[in-house]
């Protein structure tokens, strides 16, 4: 991990959260309530980092309609724990993460879904591809090992679809199954139709392949396909460093969080030219504008 823990910013609430700050507004912060510039630091001990807008009279930190909002955990160990999950190449269970910056597992939990929900803004949600550009698109099954399991009913497994710009960024998703109709809505929705396509010898992608600048199926078992550009060497090493997370560092992911660990391994994918700071503060600025409350993650979990 190319991090310096040394940086103040890691151990002091204050400096990290004028590092915030500056990430976010550049020194000019904005009412994230309704926009305004008109607004002023609040003084008082008790109103640290507080801002009040003179236009619509609400207060707000950087904390406010951010990843941030209503944690409790402080700002030093926000940035901390981004770095962490910035610099982890497969990972970080929750229990270490806690370990690591001194806060309870639980709070690592909560505090590593938000850093996921983070992530997957910094991923950003425009299509991918482009002309002159080759989306490989790549399905594989995740869990449903009985090994992994202490008790209980072995776990059904779960379907993942990658789509990957080679070269480029990476975008995975959950689904039920891989039917024609689930893969054109996956692909049309994220992958601009400029783009060459690649994908293994499923029939689903056999419509959908035609609505794309040109559409190769790879057959996974000829090596013969291996050489060359027709391949899709990117979307399976996506799951070969996804399913190495997966065992072991998270060991079972649960269904309704699935989406989140994808987000995760997809922007580690998408900048892995950056460096971990860079990288981390790509997350940062991804978790602004993005909220993950308790109640949304509590109704998942369920
Ligand atoms: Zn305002």
């Amino acid at each position: 991990m190319n991090i310096d823990i040394t940086n103040p910013i890691f151990h002091d609430a204050a400096k990290a959260e004028a590092h915030i700050e500056e990430t976010r507004w550049g020194g000019e912060p904005v009412c994230p309530h309704c926009g305004s510039d008109n607004v002023h630091r609040m003084k008082g001990k008790t109103q640290a980092g507080m801002f009040l807008c003179n236009d619509c009279r609400d207060k707000f930190t950087v904390r406010t309609g951010t990843v941030m909002e209503r944690s409790h955990v402080p700002l030093n160990k926000w940035l901390l724990a981004t770095h962490i999950m910035a610099a982890s190449k497969k990972g970080m269970s929750a229990a270490q993460m806690g370990r690591m910056i001194g806060v309870s597992y639980k709070t690592a939990w909560f505090l590593c879904h938000r850093i996921r929900e983070a992530m997957d803004g910094a991923n950003g949600d425009g299509p991918i591809g482009g002309a002159g550009q080759i989306v490989e698109a790549d399905e594989t099954y995740v869990g449903g090992k009985a090994k992994n399991r202490a008790w209980g009913p072995v776990p059904k497994k779960q379907i993942v679809v990658s789509l990957v710009e080679r070269g480029g960024a990476s975008r995975s998703f959950h689904v039920a199954n891989v039917h024609a109709n689930t893969l054109r809505g996956v692909l049309v929705q994220n992958v601009d139709r400029a783009s060459s396509l690649m994908t293994d010898e499923h029939k689903g992608y056999i419509s959908v392949g035609k609505e794309f600048t040109s559409h190769h199926a790879v057959n996974h078992r000829a090596a013969i396909y291996a050489e060359g550009m027709f391949h899709s060497n990117s979307a399976e090493n996506f799951f070969s460093i996804f399913k190495r997370g997966v065992v072991g560092t998270y060991h079972h992911l649960s269904e309704a969080h699935l989406h989140r660990y994808l987000a995760e391994f997809d922007l580690r994918a998408s900048t892995r030219d950056m460096s971990d700071a860079e990288r981390a503060g790509e997350i940062i600025k991804g978790g602004f504008g993005r909220r993950l409350t308790y109640r949304r993650t509590n109704r998942l979990a369920a």
